[in-house]
């Protein structure tokens, strides 16, 4: 492939996820940015929710429907000559690790946010996530068809309390039922709002020109207020500006209505016109890997366990970071030093797995996983190097896990080993004894784990309580290590990988350890 065909692919493409506080309308927005994407077979079935928010029912629904989750976990469309990739992060908190690895594997991310509610905690926490790469954002204000918020507000909440500047690329006009539409001020046009037309793409009503009498015509009184209002905005806003939004620094914001399906259109111009094309990624050892260079790369961020019951297989993701896979094509998988010819990675397009021929830099290709990958693994086309920056937090949540049949010993630990692959779960096993304990950042993530090792290994387990405040993963030089692993083997224990954590009964004993101890790292976050 000559390089300007390979260029040419990596430039067509955007790969971005939603952040956002449950209900801030996430799905919705997906739904309609699947609709313009042409991909209605898809729009129809992203993530069935009903009623019950509760994410255990979200689980349950996944678990019956795992062929959707397959298609809502990676959604690739096209939209005005661009590709453009959207990962899918779970909305409840308990499964946040899932969702930082996920950030690690986009190159901007689309803020959503309820504007009648304005900044919410998730979102808070989820920037504070997209803040380690300086990943940019754009903001879209939903909900416009209700009364929400000023809007000038919603911008100083944003300024404040995500310490992010704001830059209004559209400009709201009226709320709730007096919502008369958009101003875009970029483009010096106001598009007009028509309600219950959400489930279509819509002709609009663009009036070209602030001043322009058909506007007045149009919207009355609107048209003076809103023309007042831009005097105001534009002293109190920031103008965009391209660089300091690709810095993280500054983020494009949009108003509109994602259930009218109105705005969107306008975010994903943005979206496309601004967001960066796949960008390269650090490694352990060479310098960077710029998205362009020629060789395939990529990374697993996240593994799926048997997500088609008729596959009954785990799916590794990843993010092609640099070149082209091509069907049938070798790589080297780094961390175990070994080629690998892969002839069935997986594309996620319209609804059902499909082999995939080709993919580029920027796309996602789910690898089929006979248990040799784990979350950050690298895959290249000769280089020896690993992609670093993706995450396992240590967890906050411990419990003993207990068999109820003492014969599936085995079994269970093969499941938890590979449930803690998946990053679904850590599992520790202490020095002194034959414990199995369960670490997590949410408690969801325990019940989960109990009925999947039902489900997929035959093992009847339940938890037990244990005198737990926090784990550590344990670095440092190996004599000092292993003096202190002497000392404070009760407290010690392998993690899924092999990995020496200190297991600390209480919060105190983790600080005694740290001042006893000082040449020894006591690390909260381990890179894959
Ligand atoms: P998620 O939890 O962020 O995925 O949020 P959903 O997309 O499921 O939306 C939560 C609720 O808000 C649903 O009842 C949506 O129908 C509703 N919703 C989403 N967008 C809008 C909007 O623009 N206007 C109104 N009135 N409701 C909306």
């Amino acid at each position: 492939m000559a390089n300007a065909d390979l260029l040419n692919e990596i430039n067509k493409r955007r790969t971005f996820a939603i952040i956002s506080h449950p209900d801030a309308g996430k799905t919705t927005i997906t739904e309609k940015v699947l609709l313009f994407g042409n991909a209605l077979q898809v729009a129809g079935t992203v993530k069935g929710k009903k009623s019950g928010q509760h994410a255990k029912s979200d689980w349950m629904e996944m678990e019956k429907e795992r062929g959707i989750s397959v298609t809502t976990s990676v959604m690739q469309f096209p939209y005005a000559d661009h590709l453009v990739n959207l990962l899918d992060t779970p909305g409840h908190e308990d499964f946040s690790e899932d969702t930082y690895r996920t950030l690690t594997a986009v190159d901007s991310c689309l803020m959503v946010i309820d504007a009648a509610k304005g900044v919410e905690d998730r979102t808070i926490k989820l920037m504070e996530v997209t803040r380690l790469r300086d990943t940019p954002i754009i903001t879209f204000m939903n909900k416009l068809d209700r009364d929400t918020r000023d809007p000038i507000d919603l911008l100083d909440e944003v300024e404040d309390v995500l310490k992010i500047k704001c830059a209004p690329i559209t400009w709201p006009i009226g709320m709730g039922k007096e919502f008369k539409g958009v101003y875009h001020i970029l483009r010096d046009e106001t598009t007009l709002y028509k309600s219950g037309q959400g489930h279509t793409i819509q002709q609009k009503r663009v009036i070209k020109g602030i001043d322009n009498p058909e506007l007045d015509a149009a919207i009355g009184n609107y048209a003076d207020e809103l023309r007042e209002m831009l005097e105001l905005v534009r002293g109190a806003s920031h103008e965009f500006d391209l660089e300091a939004f690709l810095k993280g620094e500054l983020t494009p914001v949009f108003f509109g209505t994602a259930l009218g399906n109105f705005g969107v259109d306008h975010m994903l111009d943005g979206l496309v016109q601004w967001a960066p094309k796949p960008q390269g990624r650090a490694t352990d050892t060479e310098d960077f890997v710029p998205a362009e260079s020629k060789g395939f790369s990529g990374f697993v961020f996240k593994i799926q366990a048997n997500m088609d019951p008729k596959h009954r297989d785990r799916i590794a993701f990843c993010r092609i970071v640099s070149g082209k896979y091509e069907k049938g094509m070798k790589m080297r998988h780094t961390r175990i030093g070994k080629d690998v010819r892969i002839s069935d990675a997986l594309t996620f397009l319209a609804g059902d797995r499909a082999l995939l021929e080709e993919a580029y830099a920027g796309d996602i290709i789910g690898l089929h996983n006979h248990g040799s990958m784990r979350i950050g693994d690298t895959f290249t086309q000769g280089g020896d190097y690993r992609f670093t920056g993706i995450p396992n937090f240590a967890p906050e949540l411990f419990k003993r896990i207990r068999l109820r049949d003492p014969l599936k010993q085995k079994q269970l630990l093969k499941g938890l080993i590979q449930l803690s692959e998946e990053g679904a779960v850590q599992v520790f096993r202490p020095l002194i004894n034959n414990d199995l304990i369960v670490g997590a950042v949410g408690v969801l993530q325990f019940d989960v784990v109990v009925a999947r090792l039902k489900a997929e290994y035959n093992v009847d387990a339940m938890y037990e309580h244990i005198n737990v405040a926090t784990a550590r993963w344990v670095y440092g030089d190996p004599r000092k290590v292993d003096e202190f692993t002497r000392k404070a083997e009760q407290n010690l224990a392998y993690d899924g990988a092999d990995n020496l954590t200190y297991i600390a009964p209480t919060m105190v004993n983790l600080s005694l350890s740290q001042e006893r101890y000082p040449d020894i790292t006591f690390a909260a976050t381990r890179e894959q």
